[in-house]
């Protein structure tokens, strides 16, 4: 099976064409981050109108680099949700008009199943698996019992952790994004303050970062109302020890009580070098192994979502040409 996979869902332009839901055969990802990096963020506005520039060109790219033609295509696999409605649409609507103008079967794909079904381009799947999902919207802990069955067993109360990152970063008035900032800086720190870790309920497997958040603001504030100097690096090293402590326990305990055969990393956060190095500590010692993707997997990419699509394609799921971006579609 040969896919071609599309993603407009935030501010990354993306086509890829995958064999067998493993092989990537072309990835192109044109970023707008430097479009973006001047207000701290992404603006949809701005995001949609970079799409709708870019994504001929990267079509034409991800197909060219592939070494395919239009007839070893199979079928057209486009995230339809969740991500800002006007960027997800330019995807959703070039998904439709390429289906429709070569006749080629179409197929909606949710953006986190992408993140999970990143993994399975450097490795197969074992079933039951739980899935960290941490990315700039969402945090999660997903228990999959078979392809394409997702059950939902923890997710953030408020902040996702990434967005947690970019927040503190624009604090420390990194430029966007910020959590690769931070990471680079906590290397370079100590973790001398003690901020807090939100366990929530003993048996709870859902996640908190606005405490964490609202902690660091006000030592920053603190800090510069009593003009005192605060070490960036140690600020960083100490924010990020809380958010990895936090995220490798619990997904170590849930992968403990569902007894599961695999522990796989997504999103994102999942580049973090932090994250990657407690996660890679904790389970060295267990049974079931633990893969996080390679780190130009973790973020947006159009791979991701046509190995996704793979499978529900394999699966018989068709999409109409009545197909409608969903910036609220949930994964279960
Ligand atoms: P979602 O996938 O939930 O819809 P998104 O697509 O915007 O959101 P991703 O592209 O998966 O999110 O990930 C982007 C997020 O990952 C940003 O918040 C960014 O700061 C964070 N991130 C990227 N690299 C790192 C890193 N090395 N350390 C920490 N955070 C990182
Ligand atoms: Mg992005
Ligand atoms: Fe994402």
């Amino acid at each position: 099976t040969i896919i071609l996979g599309i993603e407009t869902s935030c501010d990354e332009t993306a086509a890829s064409v995958v064999k067998n839901g493993r092989e990537i055969m072309s990835n192109v990802v044109a970023s707008q981050i430097e479009s973006h990096k001047r207000f701290g963020g992404v603006v949809p506005e701005i995001a949609s109108r970079h799409h709708v520039e870019q994504i001929t060109l990267v079509l034409e790219k991800a197909i060219t680099e592939a070494g395919v033609t239009w007839k070893d295509i199979d079928a057209i696999a486009v995230t339809e949700g969740p991500g800002l409605v006007g960027a997800l649409l330019v995807g959703v609507n070039a998904a439709k008009a390429l289906a429709f103008a070569k006749k080629k079967p179409l197929v909606g794909v949710h953006h986190i199943a992408g993140h999970i079904y990143a993994n399975r381009l450097a490795h197969e799947f074992e079933f039951p698996m739980l899935a960290l999902i941490v990315s700039g919207g969402h945090t999660e802990l997903v228990l999959m019992k078979e392809h394409g069955d997702y059950e939902l067993i923890g997710e953030t109360r408020d902040d996702a952790a990434g967005e947690a990152y970019d927040k503190v970063a624009r604090m420390l008035k990194l430029p966007y994004p910020g959590g690769p900032q931070i990471d680079r800086l906590a290397a370079e720190g100590e973790e001398s303050i003690n901020f807090p870790r939100a366990w929530l309920e003993a048996d709870s497997y859902d996640f908190s970062f606005s405490g964490l958040k609202s902690a660091v603001i006000n030592k920053i504030h603190n800090a510069k109302q009593r003009e005192l100097t605060l070490n960036a690096e140690d600020i960083a090293a100490s924010f990020q020890a809380s958010v990895v402590e936090v995220l490798t326990e619990k997904t170590y305990r849930a992968a403990k009580e569902y007894n599961v055969n695999q522990v796989i990393v997504a999103g994102g956060v999942a580049a973090n070098t932090g994250l990657r190095k407690s996660l890679e500590k904790r389970f060295s010692d267990e049974d079931f192994p633990l893969y996080i993707p390679p780190i130009q997997l973790c973020t947006d990419n159009a791979a991701m979502i046509a190995a996704a699509g793979t499978i529900l394609f394999e699966k018989g799921h068709r999409s109409t040409l009545d197909l409608n971006a969903n910036p609220s579609l949930l994964l279960d």
